[in-house]
């Protein structure tokens, strides 16, 4: 079996450390690029979600490295998150792609079946092996994770423009050759210290925070290096969707969603009461959160025709206006600009510094 996977951000790190651990080939899907994107915008429904189109290109591109079976995770409703695999699938049938898509639903629609889908991908071996190969996964995912919050908050404190970027691309590699959760700990600390170093500063100019749909906040290709960008304007970005909290709002019982997002969906209650699908429901009680925590401004990321992303975005002017924290909403798809994008996040940067100003009476 030479198998691959969706890429969403650095998700291919425990990915590969996962099925390449249970045995399997792993082909991971090359960095995605406009070719990623091209690919993938030519193939499906011309309204399909980006993510859709993006992790349709990863299939294709990883097919042409020889991949024969590709892993992706279903869904249910209310948005179209369920219907992305049924799609892919006849695309690659049509486009004569010879890859077996394994989809793995979520436990909620049946442990018996995502046991099957689960027990055809580790070839028949025992629970220990599965075992093995999930705790060496979830270290990874979770030391990605710590990378990539110290890269957010110490990109803006940097002595040195690119230094954080270099240092955190160091660290993931490291954690990437890690072959035992011992050597995550250690790749983890050297990443620590090689970001530590590039700090020269003791604080950020200004703190934003980052709610969204979860593929395009987590995914640096697709947002266009967002939190590069404003780091690199002296901005801290802060979110708390991340890998590790996705794998335990769906995969583990509630009590094991991250705090911050249990108390985000209680949040978004008085604006938006019952669930609309996606990051919906965080996405208006994130934005509150972080107007409590005294954030300067919040930053929605979403696909174009991003059903529970709109829904929250029409939200959001209320929540901006009770709250007076300023929301920016910055929607991605294939046409997207890069100078456009950067023309706005300037824009949106500077009315936060003159806002800030203002308070200081200066
Ligand atoms: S959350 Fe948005 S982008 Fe994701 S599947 Fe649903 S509609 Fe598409």
């Amino acid at each position: 079996m030479r198998l691959t996977f969706p890429r969403m951000g650095n998700s291919h790190i425990p990915f590969k450390a996962l099925f390449a651990s249970l045995g399997a080939e792993v082909v991971v899907p090359p960095p995605s690029t406009r070719r990623t994107a091209a690919l993938g915008s030519r193939h499906a429904p011309e309204f399909a979600c980006f993510p859709l189109k993006m992790t349709l290109g990863n299939f294709i591109e990883a097919a042409e490295l020889g991949a024969d079976t590709a892993v992706m995770a279903g869904g249910v409703g209310p948005c179209r998150f369920g219907y992305y695999a049924q799609v892919q699938k006849v695309i690659l049938q049509d486009l004569g792609r010879d890859l077996d898509l394994v989809v793995l639903e979520p436990p909620k629609l049946g442990w018996i079946h995502l046991a099957h889908q689960v027990s055809r991908l580790t070839g028949g071996r025992g629970a220990g092996a599965l075992l093995r190969a999930v705790r060496l996964a979830w270290a990874k995912c979770n030391a990605v994770d710590e990378i990539e919050r110290l890269a957010r908050t110490s990109r803006p404190r940097q002595g040195e423009r690119g230094a954080v970027t270099r240092a955190e691309n160091a660290a993931l590699d490291l954690l990437d050759r890690a072959e035992s959760a011992r050597q995550v700990q250690e790749a983890l600390e050297a990443g620590r210290s090689l970001i530590a170093r590039t700090v020269a500063r003791r604080t950020a100019e200004m703190r934003v925070g980052i709610v969204g749909e979860i593929f395009m906040v987590l995914d640096g290709f697709s947002n266009m290096d967002l939190e590069r960008r404003l780091g690199e304007m002296g901005v801290e970005v802060h979110r708390f969707l991340t890998m590790s909290g996705w794998v335990r709002a769906n995969l583990l019982p509630k009590r094991y969603t991250p705090a911050e997002e249990r108390e985000a969906v209680g949040l978004a209650r008085p604006y938006l009461d019952h669930f609309v699908g996606g990051h919906g429901l965080e996405s208006v009680g994130g934005a509150r959160l972080y107007a409590r925590e005294g954030l300067d401004g919040v930053i929605q990321v979403m696909p174009f025709t991003c059903m529970p992303e709109i829904v929250a975005e029409s939200v959001l002017r209320t929540v901006s206006g009770d709250t007076g924290v300023p929301i920016l909403t910055l929607s991605f798809d294939e046409h997207t600009a890069e100078a456009g994008l950067q023309t706005r996040l300037e824009a949106f940067v500077d009315l936060l510094r003159r806002r800030r100003r203002g308070a200081a009476g200066g």
